[in-house]
């Protein structure tokens, strides 16, 4: 049975994320949506309001799971028996990171791979940090993410420094 980890900050779960994530699922048996608890990138969300906003997204795909992971993303998938890293990639500009993480992953742990997933044209643009800018300026961003997400931003009064 093949599996696979799409790991992600996911915050929050976009339109994007949830595309990758369709056709993941599509493709491998399992697909295991990993939300990273980072408390260096200054999230908009808690790991619990991000996890739970991508399992509502998903609740219609039976083959996904989501949980929240913490450290390195190798151990995780160690623990999770998954050998299979997915990331999507929209432009170039993430070219350059992703291919540094891809390498960084495969220097620490040589059985996993990762596999890249070409974004949707109609979601090239769209990033979690682009839906947070429109947002924090009062922009209309129910196109960009799932409606549980639009929800609960919206439920936020605007979000300090932004
Ligand atoms: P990061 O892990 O850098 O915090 P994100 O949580 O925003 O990134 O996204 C997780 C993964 O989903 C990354 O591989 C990212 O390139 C990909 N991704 C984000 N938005 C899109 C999109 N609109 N289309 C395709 N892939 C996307």
């Amino acid at each position: 049975m093949s599996n696979a980890v799409y790991p992600g900050s996911f915050d929050p779960f976009t339109n994007g994320h949830l595309d990758i994530t369709q056709r993941g699922a599509a493709i491998f048996d399992e697909l295991l949506v990993a939300v990273l608890l980072n408390d260096s990138k200054n999230a908009m969300f808690s790991v619990e309001e991000r996890v739970t906003m991508a399992r509502e997204a998903t609740v219609h795909l039976p083959n996904v799971k989501v949980l929240s992971f913490d450290g390195l993303l190798v151990d995780f998938m160690r623990k999770e028996r998954s050998r299979v890293i997915l990331r999507g990639l929209r432009a170039l500009s993430d070219f350059e990171y992703e291919f540094q993480l891809a390498q960084m992953n495969k220097q620490l742990a040589p059985e996993m791979e990762t596999f890249f997933m070409v974004t949707d044209a109609k979601y090239s643009y769209l990033s979690s940090r682009g839906v947070k800018e429109v947002f924090g300026f009062g922009g209309a961003i129910h196109e960009f993410v799932p409606p549980g997400v639009f929800r609960r931003m919206r439920e936020r009064v605007r979000p300090r420094g932004m």
